[in-house]
């Protein structure tokens, strides 16, 4: 059912990254600034994450010995530098989400520039390295944004949803590497639920959203996908449903099909691919070409 199923080390099945996006109350602050710091609930929600849940988050990883993706506003990076640093000290990798979580494709040439390189300076000060992916804020990844990951250096984008498995983005200045996932792997939908953020959802048990994600992960097992997860840490790490993801965590390694790794060593893994032809990716144009018929 994938045609170009990736050839995964180790003879695995399936990469798998579970991606956690520490937004803590820059999702606030970005929304409402007026309102904000009387929004004392909310934001009590929203510290949960780096406060509560990264360092039970990261036990878990340690139980199990493997290294995983933490997507990190600037502005987070800032107010919570231990989390980050433990993050770190751990040998997670740290990538880039925006500054004040701001969504690219509602901004201005100039100020899409300008919050990238400024998430990107937040993120070198604590790290002493450039991150080596990206992840726009609520997806919102706009027409000049592969262009100018590309300027940057950065190795992939996570943004996107257009595949099961990795591709290709061509733009004018050269090809940036996605490694897609989608809105069936993100944790808002289960367990979102604010009335402060306007944003009410019907929660589901964390055995319900589980029912989801591994009938995905058992899909992509079977064919050679990527099984990425889109969380946070303030809603998956709450005790029940990181209690169950634990577990859950547990069984994906029992079936000795998946390839756990940090985004950026997938990404690497799939450049060595393609440098030595063991692979050949997909390719988007983004924009897409104008009076071009396109393949599928
Ligand atoms: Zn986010």
């Amino acid at each position: 059912m994938i045609r170009n199923p990736v050839p995964w080390p180790g003879g695995a099945r399936c990469a798998a990254s579970l991606t956690l996006d520490m937004d803590a109350e820059s999702i606030l602050y970005v929304a409402q600034p007026e309102r904000a710091h009387r929004m004392v609930a909310a934001a009590s929600m929203l510290r949960y994450g780096p406060d509560v849940a990264v360092p039970r988050i990261l036990d878990t990883y340690a139980h199990y010995g493997i290294r995983q993706t933490f997507f990190v506003p600037g502005w987070c990076a800032e107010r919570y530098p231990y989390a980050v640093e433990a993050m770190l000290r751990a040998g997670h990798e740290v990538s880039a989400h925006g500054y004040l979580h701001e969504p690219p494709n509602t901004l201005g040439d100039e100020d899409e520039r300008r919050c990238l390189e400024r998430a990107m300076d937040a993120l070198v000060r604590i790290m002493g390295e450039k991150p080596a992916g990206w992840r726009a804020p609520v997806y919102q990844f706009s027409h000049r944004s592969a262009a100018l990951l590309i300027e940057h250096g950065f190795a992939y984008d996570a943004s996107l949803m257009g595949d099961d498995v990795p591709y290709l983005i061509d733009t004018p200045r050269g090809r940036l590497l996605e490694l897609p996932s989608q809105w069936g792997m993100d944790d808002w939908p289960p367990f979102l639920h604010s009335s402060e953020l306007g944003l009410e959802m019907p929660i589901q048990s964390a055995a319900r959203a589980w029912e989801g994600w591994w009938e995905e992960f058992e899909a992509m097992c079977e064919y050679g996908g990527l099984w990425v997860p889109v969380w946070h840490p303030f809603l998956s790490g709450r005790l029940a449903r990181w209690r169950t993801t634990h577990r859950m965590i547990g069984r994906m390694l029992e079936t000795g099909r998946v390839w756990f790794a940090p985004m950026r060593e997938i990404a690497a893994h799939v450049q060595r691919c393609i440098t030595d032809g063991s692979w050949v990716p997909r390719i988007d144009a983004y924009p897409p070409a104008e009076n071009t018929s396109r393949r599928p």
